[in-house]
């Protein structure tokens, strides 16, 4: 039967570029149980203590971080599910099953879980109901265990991957099989997905709600991550159109790259110092090529493959040591593991609202010596004094000093080890909090630079979930409040004679940077893609209108007003001066 062609979908653009290729369905939720018949039920036992065995341990590990700083109320739920590891009737029928009805483990499992599920579905209480779920944790946990699955071989090379939601790790894994594009029902531009897309130049159209299910495994699809679209099936003649785009933009991008030795200096002469963040190992190599001026922000806990425990202080000393030797003369700014939010790592604890939760220095603080084994690192990779260090999430005051006696205590015990370091380590924090923006003064008089994440200060400032999709349109970088917000942390950090820089997803965001240089920022950090085209636009703008721009801006009091305002001032600034591509970004 012949499809409809050219059926188009719209969702959110969370990473630029086009691409065409075949619909690879990534259902990773839904677990596949076969019910094959087997031969050797000893075998299947083996397997099964095996997995059962795996599980626990991965449990045990989560179960004690989570008791020491969660509390046993809240710990319990591993606690249930330990349980139900070691509950003598369970196991003991599962493994009768397999014998009796010589079916795979991994059948038996589930249907046996599924019946503790039932029962708890059917309760009345609420609390009950959420535990069903904690139990569809285990169940899942074994059944991948007993597949000892691996989700990199299940997807082919070439393929756009179509899928509900997609995680950090994810992004990266499929990356190594060339994944050419991702499309997924949920999710927002901020979010980390989004984000590792962007670093790595992957077209990516998010929160299109039902897109695994309008779209079928080897559709051919256009991906147009510059406005949110996908095309299904097309015809001819769209084809021909997108893949003439292709070409001019792969054109463009070199052209853009050859400004890699220039700086980025407005019309008039003010210099914005552009920074790479670095999500990734294999960005390291994009940072010169693409003509960034050292790293303003390494997201550290995506970096390490590992997805059970943290990595040594070893691993990450030579880690961090590579990378300054890497980058030097220029610097590389650190961050401290943000861990929690859509970031979950190595731990699923489940909290009810992860981003007002665990995370980032709230979770550091709490275990000093997982903390510990990240400073003592920095500072031993430190010795060339170009790697500085900044804390995530902070919400006050105490949490900059109890930072601040970490790393003196650190500082002491190296010295007493005989191991050098940068005794003048630059220290830094993100404001990325309202409380935190609210406090400038006083966090910029504790440290040496301030580095804005407005992923996080947009979503608790709007009270709007960064990776809710229903929600993107309330997720406004133009909002009066933010940047009012922006321009109070960048007189008060200038007032201090500190530097202060932004390093959220907006900086990457061409309209909104003539505003960012007008409010006085002197450094920008933005994935790496980005740079090139951040220092044309740079290049094309006077700083003296973008001041003037940015007090238009603070004196208007809606959205819609500074979006127009912003609009208009891209318009005639940079695109009648720039050539025709950069309206495809617009
Ligand atoms: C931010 O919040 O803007 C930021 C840069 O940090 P992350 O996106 O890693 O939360
Ligand atoms: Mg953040």
């Amino acid at each position: 039967m012949k499809k409809d062609t050219n059926k188009i979908l719209h969702g959110i653009a969370s990473a630029p570029g086009f691409a065409i290729a075949q619909a690879h369905i990534y259902l990773k939720d839904r677990e596949e149980i076969s019910d094959s018949n087997i031969t050797d039920t000893d075998e299947a036992v083996k397997s099964l203590n095996e997995a059962l065995a795996k599980s626990k341990k991965e449990l045990n590990k989560i179960f004690s971080l989570a008791i020491d700083k969660l509390g046993e109320k809240r710990a319990a739920i591993f606690e249930a599910q330990l349980m139900i590891l070691d509950d003598p009737i369970l196991i003991s029928n599962i493994v009768k099953r397999i014998k009796e009805e010589k079916k795979l483990p991994e059948y038996i499992v589930d249907d046996e879980i599924s019946k503790y599920q039932q029962l708890m579905n059917l309760a009345h209480e609420t609390y009950m109901k959420e535990r069903s779920h904690d139990i569809e944790d285990i169940k899942n946990r074994i059944i991948r265990n007993l597949k000892k699955k691996k989700w990199k071989s299940r997807i082919e090379s070439d393929v756009i991957v179509v899928a509900r939601s997609i995680s950090p790790s994810d992004t990266v894994l499929f990356s190594r099989v060339n994944v050419k594009a991702y499309v997924t029902d949920l999710g927002g531009l901020t979010s980390h997905a989004s984000i590792v897309a962007r670093s790595l130049s992957i077209p990516a159209v998010v929160g299109l709600h039902d897109s695994t299910t309008l779209i079928e495994d080897g559709d051919l699809l256009i991906v147009d991550g510059f406005h949110g679209d996908i095309i299904i099936n097309p015809d001819e003649e769209t084809l021909n159109k997108y893949k003439d785009k292709i070409e001019r933009l792969s054109k463009a991008d070199k052209e853009l790259r050859e400004l890699k030795d220039e700086p980025a200096v407005t019309k008039d002469g003010k210099e914005v110092k552009l920074m790479a963040n670095l999500d990734l190992s294999e960005e390291v190599e994009l940072i010169f090529q693409n003509g960034a001026k050292g790293v303003g922000l390494v997201r550290t806990e995506q970096l390490f493959d590992n997805a059970e425990s943290f990595p040594e202080e070893e691993e990450q000393y030579l880690y961090y040591k590579s990378l300054s030797e890497k980058i030097y003369p220029e610097t590389v700014i650190i961050r401290a593991f943000d861990i929690g939010g859509d970031k979950v790592l190595p731990v699923d604890l489940k909290e009810p609202n992860p981003f007002l939760g665990w995370r980032g220095i709230r979770l550091l603080l709490d275990n000093p010596n997982l903390f510990k084994t990240q400073v003592r690192a920095v500072l031993r990779a430190s010795v060339n004094k170009n790697i500085k260090f900044m804390i995530p999430m902070v919400t006050e005051l105490a949490e900059i000093r109890k930072f601040k006696m970490i790393l003196e205590d650190c500082k002491e015990e190296l010295r007493k080890e005989g191991h050098s370091f940068d005794k003048g380590l630059k220290i830094g924090v993100m404001v990325e909090i309202p409380s935190a923006a609210v406090m400038a003064k006083e966090f910029a008089e504790q440290v040496d630079f301030l580095s804005i994440g407005t992923n996080d200060l947009i979503q608790y400032l709007l009270a709007v979930d960064r990776v809710n999709e229903i929600l993107s349109p309330l997720y406004q970088e133009f909002h009066p409040a933010v940047i009012r917000t922006l321009s109070h942390i960048i007189k008060e950090g200038k007032k201090a004679k500190i530097m202060v820089s932004l390093c959220g997803e907006m900086s990457s965001d061409p309209v909104a940077v003539p505003l960012l240089v007008g409010l006085g920022l002197d450094c920008l950090s933005m994935s790496v893609s980005a740079v090139p085209m951040i220092k044309k636009i740079i290049r094309h703008i006077s700083f003296k209108e973008c001041k003037a721009l940015a007090e238009k801006c603070l004196s208007l009091s809606t959205e819609i007003e500074i979006n127009n305002k912003l609009h208009i001032f891209f318009t005639n600034n940079v695109l009648t001066t720039s050539e025709d591509f950069l309206g495809e970004i617009q």
